[in-house]
């Protein structure tokens, strides 16, 4: 499943009330090759007056304005942000956010790794998730963080990552898989010690590890790496741009 040209954003359908999660595509910004066009990463490498152009046009498109989000070094670290510290914690080193706010978009930049974006009653979260980031907890340490707010998971949306024929990891790294969230059934040996690692299943059962029903979870159709339209870090040899991810609670 492709993105059409004129499409610069996807949006998770199965939301709960006032929550918005949207991904940005590569298309309709101002970024040249191998960047072009709609970059959203501000480490890549890209001019960065390009980036804040792409910023411009994407919050202005999407009516998501100030975004907030990190220097992502695959972690388990989930911040909280709020109105009062979104500046400050803007560019943290770090791989989640977590707000009790409403109309503050949080998100993360990715291109293969997987953007996990969790919603309870009051809260939202979100998490960037590599294998390393995802294996070391950071979607316990997202749950965590609803539970000290008094708040339950309701809902989580897994967006475009890599897709389960595209991750070929070796076996040094399947023996450091966390045996809590099921990696067995996220495998598929290929031979010479070779796997296809399911990131988005392995994702699944951590949430469900940490109490979210299956039913409650959204997994996009796409990915990044088989959809046209997405930035790959793995096909495109690590340079290129990134998509952002958000979610927010808006109300008007
Ligand atoms: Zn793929």
């Amino acid at each position: 499943m492709d993105i059409s040209k004129s499409q610069s954003y996807i949006t998770a359908e199965n939301t709960p009330d006032n929550i918005e999660i949207k991904t940005s595509t590569r298309y309709g910004g101002f970024s040249t090759a191998p960047y072009d066009s709609l970059n959203m990463g501000y480490f890549t490498g890209d001019e960065i007056t390009n980036v804040i152009k792409n910023y411009y046009y994407y919050q202005n498109i999407t009516k998501t304005y100030n975004i907030v989000t990190l220097n992502q070094v695959h972690g388990n670290t989930v911040l909280e942000v709020n109105q009062e510290n979104a500046a400050e914690i803007m560019f943290s080193k770090a791989d989640g956010l977590f707000t009790y706010e409403n109309n503050l978009p949080i998100g993360v930049i990715t291109a293969d790794c997987l953007p996990v974006m969790i919603a309870g009653s009051k809260c939202i979260s979100s998490l960037h998730c590599g294998w390393r980031s995802l294996n070391a907890g950071i979607i316990d340490n997202a749950f965590k963080l609803f539970k000290k707010y008094n708040d339950t998971p309701i809902y989580a949306y897994i967006g475009a990552g890599i897709c389960e024929k595209c991750y070929e990891v070796r076996d040094d790294l399947v023996k450091q898989l966390n045996p809590a969230y099921k990696p067995e059934n996220t495998l598929k040996e290929t031979g010479q010690g070779q796997y296809l690692l399911n990131m988005k299943k392995l994702a699944t059962n951590a949430l469900i590890y940490n109490g979210l029903n299956i039913d409650n979870i959204e997994i996009t159709q796409y990915s990044s790496c088989c959809s046209k339209g997405f930035y790959s870090y793995r096909l495109e040899n690590g340079t290129t741009g990134r998509m952002v991810t958000t979610i927010q609670r808006v109300i008007k």
